[in-house]
């Protein structure tokens, strides 16, 4: 049976790379009917914190990356997810795995494999030693000639790496090393298959050389080629914009449209199809197809597939993570009162945000729910609602001067506004429809064309010249905000 396992360390936020090495062995663990371990790589005491491994919880549980044993519950309820500290391997936190790694590294100073120095227990490598100059290093430094380690790695291809340098393995004081515990764990915890990112690369032929020291079967290996920020070269670092998963989550990004995005960085279908179901990333997943090739972040791309997952939302269900995001907006804190000048700016979009969201949610129900409900097939992120909407829920709409100047440039606009508002009083506001016939009779008897009158009225009643139709903007305002904001805007 494949047993994979996702090891991250609890020292910064949960990112885009870190989410991409989740998903890929989850997926591989589903796609084989095998088991996805999450085993947490918190030996460095001064770097991790819990509220770090909170946020590795909940955003694989906001991905929908359940584990099957780990040392929580895998958090989607039934009793084949792992229960509480679930797994026959535990403990699931190196924090608690001391009296192991302990007990592997007697077994290789009984082997020879150990020896002391400076404080720290290092590891010995089989081999004809010599020495030679380390130019990065500026000394000379005793080197071993031994076997190159060969990796058959699933996704790279044959790798052959030489380890020519012992190494330590436990520092003075006392706390094991990075190398030895994965290895350790890796073994102890029956893994079969290590697919992390191509970052470990280099660390590979020290843990071949620890594989074998301790009698134990390599696994399959498989590095993924990294991920390429946004624009020029160089790979995503967690500062880089976009790269937080809990950012996604906070503008209401749906889920299932990172994860589809994130499936596609490094691997494809082998066919043009991008947006996807989970279930057939499942049955379509293997690692021989993984690109050796870096793959590039681009989040007009994230952007565009959370539009197409949004546009297939049951409308309810739209409606409620609409208001889920408008609620969390009305109550997020004030911004850092640090004052640094790149706060300001944020901290300004977010205030303006809170007051949006508040009036929009002292809408009465019926009316914030048929508002939403007209954005759905015209945003990218729900994190666009409250500009969006904004006119829908508030005179203190700004009007886009650039717009003005164009429409108001055009054509007799002053003489359509005053048609417009002349005929209101005997236009139907029952349906778009109803609107629409009014409106075109009007502009018939007036020898124009409807088109006349819609650029004015979208300018009068939205401020801008975008945005859902205009009968279906009139509809929702109703008669009395259209006439009024018609005339003061005539004004
Ligand atoms: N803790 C390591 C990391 O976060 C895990 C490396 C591995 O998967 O082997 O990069």
């Amino acid at each position: 049976q494949v047993r994979v396992r996702f090891a991250p360390s609890p020292t910064g936020f949960f990112h885009i790379g870190s989410a991409r090495t989740a998903l890929f062995n989850w997926l591989y663990a589903r796609h084989t009917g095998g088991r996805f371990i999450l085993r947490i790589e918190d030996t460095d005491k001064e770097r991790n914190s819990e509220a770090f491994l909170n946020v590795i919880y909940e955003s694989l549980r906001w991905l929908g990356l359940d584990w099957d044993e780990g040392p929580v519950v895998g958090g989607f309820g039934g009793d084949r997810r792992g229960s509480a500290g679930g797994g026959d391997y535990g403990p699931y936190r190196q924090s608690e795995r001391g009296a192991i790694y302990a007990a592997h590294v007697e077994r290789l100073r009984e082997a020879g494999r150990v020896y002391e120095k400076d404080g720290a227990l290092w590891f010995r490598l089989l081999g004809e030693r010599y020495e030679a100059y380390d130019p990065h290093r500026k000394k000379t430094v005793e080197k071993v000639r031994n076997t190159p380690a060969v990796i058959d790695d699933a996704i790279r291809g044959r790798v052959e790496r030489t380890e020519d340098e012992d190494f330590v393995i436990v520092r003075s004081d006392g706390s094991p090393v990075f190398h030895l515990v994965n290895v350790v764990d890796d073994i102890t915890m029956g893994i079969t298959h290590v697919i992390r990112g191509e970052d470990h690369l280099s660390n590979t032929s020290r843990h071949v050389e620890l594989f074998k020291a301790l009698g134990a079967a390599l696994p399959t290996f498989a590095h993924i080629p990294l991920i390429l920020k946004q624009e020029g070269p160089g790979k995503m670092s967690k500062r880089d914009q976009g790269a937080l998963i809990e950012e996604y989550q906070r503008r209401g990004y749906l889920p299932e449209a990172l994860v589809n995005f994130i499936a596609l960085l490094g691997w494809n279908p082998g066919d043009d199809r991008e947006k996807m179901p989970i279930s057939e990333i499942v049955r379509l997943f293997d690692l021989a197809d993984v690109n050796q090739s870096n793959a590039r972040f681009d989040d007009r791309k994230l952007a565009h597939m959370n539009m197409l997952y949004l546009l297939e939302l049951p409308e309810e269900d739209f409606v409620t993570r609409a208001r889920s995001y408008f609620n969390a907006q009305a109550e997020a804190a004030e911004l850092s009162e640090s004052g640094k000048p790149e706060d300001a700016e944020a901290s300004a979009a977010a205030k303006s945000r809170r007051e949006l969201a508040r009036v929009a949610l002292a809408a009465p129900e019926a009316y914030f729910r048929a508002v939403v409900r007209l954005s759905q097939p015209k945003i990218k992120a729900i994190e666009e609602l409250p500009i969006y909407t904004r006119y829908f829920f508030s005179e203190a709409y700004p009007i886009d001067e650039k717009v003005r100047a164009k429409v108001l440039g055009k054509g007799e606009p002053r003489a359509r506004l005053a048609e417009l508002i002349a005929v209101l009083p005997g236009v139907d506001f029952a349906s778009d429809e109803s609107i629409e016939a009014a409106l075109k009779t009007m502009a018939e008897a007036q020898g124009q064309g409807f088109g006349a009158y819609q650029s004015v009225a979208r300018l009068a009643l939205t401020g801008t010249n975008a945005g859902p139709s205009i009968t279906a903007i009139m509809r929702l305002l109703g008669r009395e905000r259209v006439a009024q904001r018609l005339r003061d805007f005539e004004r």
